[in-house]
This record gives C-alpha cells, sequence and structure tokens, in this order.
C-alpha cells in the first residue's frame, strides 16, 4: 500500500537530530514556551518575511487570536471561502463574529477575488484568504479591496509554509497570518501546534499576552486570555524542521511534476500552479468527475487518497444555522464532489510516483 502520507520516513531521516533537540527541552525542564519556542518564533516568522511570530498550541488557536487582536468580535462579519477545513470557519464563530463565505474559483481552489465585493456591508471588519492545498489566494486584489474598505486580512496559510505570491511569503502579506504545525502538515509538530506571524508590534503584543492568559506580568491578567502555550518540546521539533522545509519542498514541488507528466492528456483535471505563485504541494489534488469510483479503485490497486474536502462547511450539520443551503457556493460543491488528493510526501520515490502515474494513465487511455 502507497499512503497518502508517511510520517515515520521523514521521522527516521532525522532521528538523530530531533533526539538530541528534544533531549535539551527534557534537561532544561522548559516544558512550556521557554527559550526553544522564542528561537523558533524569530526563526519561523523571519522564513515567512514578517517581523513577530507568536507560538500557539494550533492553527485554530492562531486563527482566534488572530481575529480578536484584530478587534473582531459579536455584530461584526468576516469574509471567507467554504471550502476549506472547519477550522477557518470556527475561528469566526469563536469570537462571536458572523462567517460571510464567499465561493471559490477554478482551477485554483482559493478565493474568487470577482465575488468579495459584493459581499462586503457595514459590518465586515476583515477578509481570511485560505492558502487552499499550499497555494496562495490571488492576494494583490484582495489586499487592494481590503485598504479600500479598510479591512484586515488575516490569511488562512495553515496549508502554505513556504509558499509565495510575487515572491511575498505566505503568511507575511497580510495584516496577520496563521499557521498550523499540525503533523501532517507541511512543516508538522510532534503534537499539536501553531503560529501568527505579522509585522505589527501591537498584534504581536495583544496576542503574546491572549495566549497565555492576558498576562501583562505574572498573575496580572490585562485581557482575558486563554491557555494557547506552545509546548517547549514542539518549539525544540520545529526548529529542528525548519532547516528541511526548502529541501522538503522542492521535493514535494518535483513529485507534483512528476505527477503532472504523468497525467497529461488525461481526462483528470491536476492542480494549476497560477500565476506568480510557488506552490508548495501541500496537497496533490486532482478532480475528476468519477471521483468516488476512482478512489475505491486505487485502493483496490494499493493506492491510499484522501478527500480534502468531501462536505463544504456551508453544507456540515453543525453550521446550519448560518442559513445557507445547498446550490448557494456551486463551485465549492462542484470541488467537494470531484477532488482527489493522491499521495504525496517529501521522502516518497520517482518509483512510487511512477506506479500512481502508471496506473492511472492505464485507465483513462
Ligand atoms: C489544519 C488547518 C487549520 C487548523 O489547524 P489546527 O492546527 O489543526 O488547529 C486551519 N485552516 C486550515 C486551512 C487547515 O488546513
Amino acid at each position: 500500500m502507497i499512503p497518502l502520507i508517511d510520517l515515520k520516513a521523514q521521522y527516521q531521516s532525522i532521528k538523530n537530530e530531533i533526539g538530541q533537540a528534544v533531549g535539551r527541552v527534557l534537561e532544561s525542564c522548559q516544558f512550556v514556551l521557554g527559550d526553544e519556542v522564542a528561537a523558533f518564533e524569530e526563526e519561523f516568522a523571519s522564513y515567512c518575511g514578517a517581523k513577530y511570530g507568536i507560538a500557539v498550541n494550533s492553527g485554530t488557536s492562531a486563527l482566534h487570536l488572530s481575529l480578536l487582536a484584530a478587534g473582531i468580535g459579536p455584530g461584526d462579519e468576516v469574509i471567507t471561502i467554504p471550502f476549506t477545513f472547519v477550522a477557518t470557519v470556527a475561528g469566526i464563530v469563536y469570537t462571536g463574529a458572523r462567517p460571510v463565505l464567499v465561493d471559490i474559483q477554478l482551477p485554483s481552489y482559493n478565493i474568487d477575488v470577482d465575488r468579495i465585493e459584493e459581499k462586503i456591508t457595514e459590518r465586515t471588519k476583515a477578509i481570511i484568504p485560505v492558502h487552499l492545498y499550499g497555494q496562495t489566494a490571488d492576494m494583490d486584489p484582495i489586499l487592494e479591496i481590503a485598504r479600500r474598505q479598510n479591512l484586515k486580512v488575516i490569511e488562512d496559510a495553515a496549508q502554505a509554509h513556504g509558499a509565495e505570491y510575487k515572491r511575498r511569503r505566505a503568511g507575511g502579506m497580510g495584516d496577520l497570518g496563521c499557521f498550523s504545525f499540525y503533523p501532517g502538515k507541511n512543516l508538522g509538530a510532534y503534537g499539536e501546534g501553531g503560529m501568527v506571524v505579522t509585522n505589527d508590534p501591537e498584534y504581536a503584543r495583544t496576542i503574546r499576552m491572549l495566549r497565555d492568559w492576558g498576562q501583562g506580568s505574572k498573575y496580572h491578567h490585562v485581557l482575558k486570555g486563554y491557555n494557547y502555550r506552545m509546548d517547549g518540546i514542539q518549539g525544540a521539533v520545529l526548529r529542528v524542521k525548519l532547516r528541511h522545509l526548502e529541501k522538503w519542498t522542492e521535493a514535494r514541488r518535483l513529485h507534483a511534476q512528476k505527477y503532472n507528466q504523468w497525467l497529461a492528456g488525461t481526462p483528470i483535471q491536476t492542480p494549476v500552479e497560477m500565476p506568480f505563485n510557488r506552490h508548495v504541494y501541500h496537497q496533490y489534488t486532482i478532480r475528476l468527475p468519477e471521483r468516488n469510483q476512482i478512489q475505491t479503485w486505487l485502493q483496490t490497486q494499493g493506492i491510499q487518497t484522501g478527500i480534502h474536502y468531501p462536505i463544504p462547511v456551508h453544507l456540515q450539520e453543525a453550521y446550519t444555522d448560518l442559513g445557507y443551503r445547498t446550490g448557494d457556493f456551486p463551485i465549492s460543491e462542484k470541488a467537494a464532489k470531484e477532488v482527489l488528493s493522491l499521495p504525496l510526501y517529501p521522502e516518497m520515490s520517482e518509483a512510487q510516483i511512477n506506479i500512481i502515474g502508471s496506473v492511472l494513465k492505464e485507465r483513462f487511455r
């Protein structure tokens, strides 16, 4: 069986470095935040081209605190897409604000920038573009609309570590950028983790307080805060892994090119790297009408696949109270029926890609 992702292969390749880094944390007993986390904040913010990094315990927490720091709460509206992982919308709901959804466009799977302005009201406070599958949204028009309408831009870069748009890195383009280090992400912790990056010292200060019970100093609670701190061990692991990230991203890009070559000339819609983008292929997601049949059949061929995501957020049971219905976002609904993610991780061999590519090519001959 070729798995969708193989975390063990990567661990084997960095086992010694990880062992030493984790050992240092255990010796120091800095189990929560501490020097390793502080160093990782600086290194990752700099990697994103941002001044400040604030490490938290998940990507969801990063979104929640970014929205709070931007002053968003009950009565406000925040624009995002329905074709995303549920956390994007959940983060908005946590603040008491209302998610206002805008359909995606194809072939990018990212927000349709031409449909943003018609959704803006006097209550709209922010836009959350999601850089889905590892490719950034079309940021220039989004930033231009935000400037004109006085909105904040909070990037959901949970799938886009190191992705670029016109040579600017994901997370560093908007007012705030949110990352997840969930183990399966391109930069994954050995547990939960997340980070907010920003160039604004006030946002950085506020988020630093909010993640740690709103403390200005010990037991002095300036804000109503949360326990959203990053573990010391995760900081140490992520520092080691960040040093390998560019190499891993290049491997993902090469694998994607190989897939593209195999699937050219078939009815399969392969991922499209949009102009000005550096796609980091968090997922290599294809689109085909008979998706479910092909997924079942690939399973019988020993090839594991995934569906990101089978139900758009506006049709999820938990979010019926948003008042949306089937048909409201036709492109997202079509994508949910047709997308299929093929195995992709840096340590994959060319032989494995060739097996998957040839099996699919043969099927559609
Ligand atoms: C993974 C993910 C999140 C949430 O991150 P967690 O660390 O799991 O909380 C948010 N948005 C997107 C698009 C994601 O893929």
